[in-house]
């Protein structure tokens, strides 16, 4: 993708990169710059999207109406029970709040959503107007905790304290005090928790079902489809598998270290991340279960009889086509790249809200040279990357998607409000034809400045290439 002539503040020109060129690290992890008006969520909303699928519980946000409103049903992620996320509470802070102080409200708010649904815990999100007056959050969930059966606990999740990735850190120690306190008597020693994983059109239920094919016993969702009594007692697990590189990576260091339980990080989008994630933990447990490997090789290989032959068809049809990816963690941006390489695809632009030099590092080694690498970018940015190098489908959130068609370009939801199952085997499925159905669609031949174009990018090879890491690797290897 083409990097030059793109207007850039002069204080970001670190956080953008071209992948085979110069020194070849990238700064982030930062604040947001002042005035950039960021396409980053703030670290209240990052710890809204990491508990808010815990089903059982309610969330209250304490702060003024508008950030609940911001984040009221979030994510799409289903429950195969209990609705109770679904609902927003705000103790809705009003002038006189802000100027008295806004305890009295929140514990009255607690007492009585507490009796009216009772739940099995409670979030209480601290917000920016929350944390500059001072309320004691902490001090109203402790007294309310005594009056009640149930945990109460305090997110301190303070809009102005950080990034994005402050908010998961502050959704991970408020798992970590539930964590631990519950009874695992009966856990099987072939058993672990799915973290990082938000049940987004019901994509862990999936998951699930592939790890209780190959023999294991899930004991908790954290956090989708999530239930505080299996978060209570998830340290009895004997594996934490990780998705995600930022959001619940903290929390499986919490357990390793308390509780001793090990983490896996793995990846459930695209074919050879999918295959490569339920290898690894058949590795980790082929020591006490020697048929575990063999199970999961032969749902692999069912999987894939019908997804194959798929994939060579969509190749044909897209070869050559060029794709953008702007996602909130940089673990799908590794998984996308390859996701489209299996579709013929060049991926020319990738970015992050919350990557980290490590995450840049994995992302250049995984992309082609010459592909524009971007940290907490901003719409004006973005628009012109894309619109100079005039991709077929940018790829992110809700944020981006008025983005994309504002510029005539196809877009593809691979966050929160998607209502189609990206992960797994039948995500790739689902994923390919979106893309093939997105980039094929007549509508973009009459956007006026694409009139006449034929096809974008640099046409590749066009043999579909079996991803060599469907043969699992050895424990020892
Ligand atoms: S916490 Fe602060 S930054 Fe976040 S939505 Fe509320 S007011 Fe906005």
């Amino acid at each position: 993708m083409n990097a030059e002539g793109i207007a850039v503040f002069s204080e970001r020109k670190n956080q953008i990169l071209v992948a085979g060129e110069g020194a070849g690290s990238i700064s982030c992890d930062q604040p947001s710059l002042a005035g950039a008006v960021s396409q980053r969520a703030c670290v209240f909303c990052g710890a809204r999207v990491v508990l808010y699928p815990i089903a059982d519980a309610i969330h209250i946000v304490h702060g003024p109406i508008g950030c609940a409103a911001y984040t009221w049903d979030i994510r799409g992620a289903l429950s195969s029970g209990p609705e109770l996320h679904r609902l927003s509470f705000s103790t809705d802070m009003q002038e006189k709040e802000v100027i008295f102080g806004g305890e009295k409200k929140l514990e009255a708010a607690l007492r009585e959503l507490i009796a009216k649904y009772q739940p099995k815990g409670a979030f209480v999100y601290s917000t920016c107007v929350a944390g500059v007056i001072g309320d004691d959050i902490e001090g109203v969930c402790k007294k309310v905790e005594k009056d009640v059966s149930i945990p109460v606990i305090a997110v301190k999740s303070e809009g102005f304290k950080g990034n994005k990735r402050a908010g998961y850190s502050a959704a991970c120690q408020a798992l970590d005090r539930l964590v631990g306190t519950g009874d695992t008597t009966g856990i099987s020693p072939l058993s672990i928790n799915i973290l990082g994983d938000f049940n987004l059109a019901g994509e862990i239920w999936l998951i699930r079902e592939y790890y209780e094919k190959m023999g294991l016993q899930v004991v908790a969702n954290i956090t989708g489809d999530g239930r505080i009594d299996d978060i209570r007692k998830s340290h009895g697990a004997a594996l934490n598998v990780v998705q995600c590189s930022g959001a619940t990576m903290e929390l499986a260091r919490y357990m390793k270290e308390k509780h001793g339980v090990p983490h896996l990080r793995v990846s459930y989008f695209g074919i050879e991340d999918m295959a490569e994630s339920l290898y690894a933990v058949a590795r980790h447990f082929q020591d006490i279960d020697h048929q575990v490997m063999e199970r999961a090789k032969k749902l692999v290989a069912e999987e894939l009889k019908e997804l194959v032959p798929e994939m060579r068809a969509l190749k044909k049809r897209l070869q050559g086509k060029t794709a953008a990816v702007y996602v909130g963690g940089a673990f799908k941006a590794f998984s996308l790249i390859k996701a489209f390489r299996h579709l013929g695809m060049r991926v020319t632009l990738v970015g992050s809200q919350t990557g980290t030099e490590a995450d840049y590092r994995e992302i250049q080694e995984t992309c082609d040279p010459g592909t524009v690498i971007v940290d907490d970018t901003n719409p004006l940015e973005l628009g012109a990357f894309l619109k100079n190098n005039d991709v077929d489908i940018l790829v992110g959130g809700v944020k981006e998607r008025p983005i994309a068609y504002k510029l005539g370009l196809g877009f593809c939801d691979h966050n929160h409000e998607r209502k189609l199952a990206l992960e797994g085997f039948l995500g790739m499925r689902n994923f390919a034809r979106e893309v093939a159905a997105t980039v094929e669609s007549p509508i973009w031949r009459l956007v006026p400045r694409r009139i006449g174009r034929t096809t974008a990018g640099t046409p590749l090879s066009t043999d579909f290439v079996q991803p060599p890491v469907l043969a699992p690797a050895t424990k020892e290897a």
